[in-house]
């Protein structure tokens, strides 16, 4: 089997209304190159590899290889939904980009189909990476988290230079819509340093709307599932005065902030 025939893949969602426009079926690909402290999907993090857990007891291994044509099947099984709410497929992880080849197939063979895609991203990963999907990519959903490198070193990793390299040329690419989301995650994305960075950033590329994402804790049992710590547990979620606030704090700049769905 030639690279990008196969993937691994932890879980098809299908009638999903978060993850770009209309109805679409969301494709969780396992891997990916962060470790963000407040990650909702931990079961994807790190190398591509098959993963097992504990759940009420018994292991369960919760990824699987697909082939492109066992993943395209599953996309055409709603395409009637897709066509009438403008909806789609959606790349998610994990990171996207981590099965590149793998993606851009499925991205391909969707668009041949007519079906809108789109790829959920952090774009922290050589430029190569989202090179191979752009040209198949409709709509690219691009989370903005830490700017200061210094900070991203310490949280989640040293990969601005490659996220704003990735996030510039999804800017680029032809007949591509990127949405800028930003995750608001309390201490972490959410210190009005971080958030003013990103606002001089997207100013500086003429965007002037982005997503914002208030925290959640959806994700918190799968860290006992992989018995992993998970440090947020107590972190409360946003009020909906902060998240007010934020929304001001961009509008004070020109930026239109719109509140959006899951992380
Ligand atoms: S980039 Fe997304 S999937 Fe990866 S660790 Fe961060 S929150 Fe989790």
């Amino acid at each position: 089997m030639a690279a990008g025939d196969q993937g691994l893949v932890f879980n098809i969602q299908r009638y999903s209304v978060h993850d770009g426009p209309g109805i679409r079926t969301i494709i969780f690909l396992q891997g990916c190159p962060l470790h963000c402290p407040w990650c909702s999907n931990p079961e994807s993090q790190g190398a591509v590899k098959p993963l097992t857990w504990v759940k009420n007891g018994q292991t369960e291994t919760i990824t699987k290889w697909l082939t492109v044509a066992e993943v395209m099947a599953e996309i055409e099984k709603d395409e009637v939904f897709y066509r009438n709410s403008g909806g789609g497929v959606t790349l998610s992880g994990g990171e996207c980009l981590m099965q590149a080849d793998f993606s851009a197939n499925i991205l391909k063979a969707s668009q041949a189909l007519g079906i809108s895609t789109a790829i959920e991203t952090t774009g922290a990963l050589p430029l190569t990476a989202i090179q191979k999907v752009l040209p198949y990519t409709d709509y690219v959903l691009f989370d903005l988290k830490i700017m200061a490198l210094q900070r991203s070193k310490q949280i989640i990793g040293d990969n601005t230079a490659w996220v704003k390299a990735s996030f510039e040329a999804a800017l680029a690419a032809d007949d591509t819509t990127v949405i800028p989301r930003i995750p608001l995650i309390p201490g972490f994305t959410t210190p009005w340093d971080n958030l003013q960075q990103i606002a001089d950033y997207v100013t500086s590329l003429g965007i002037r709307e982005v997503h914002i994402l208030p925290f959640h804790q959806y994700g918190s049992q799968k860290y006992d599932y992989l018995k992993w710590p998970y440090t947020l547990k107590d972190t409360p979620l946003l009020t909906a005065a902060e998240v007010s606030h934020i929304h001001d704090f961009f509008a004070a700049r020109e930026i239109k902030a719109v509140v959006s769905g899951l992380e």
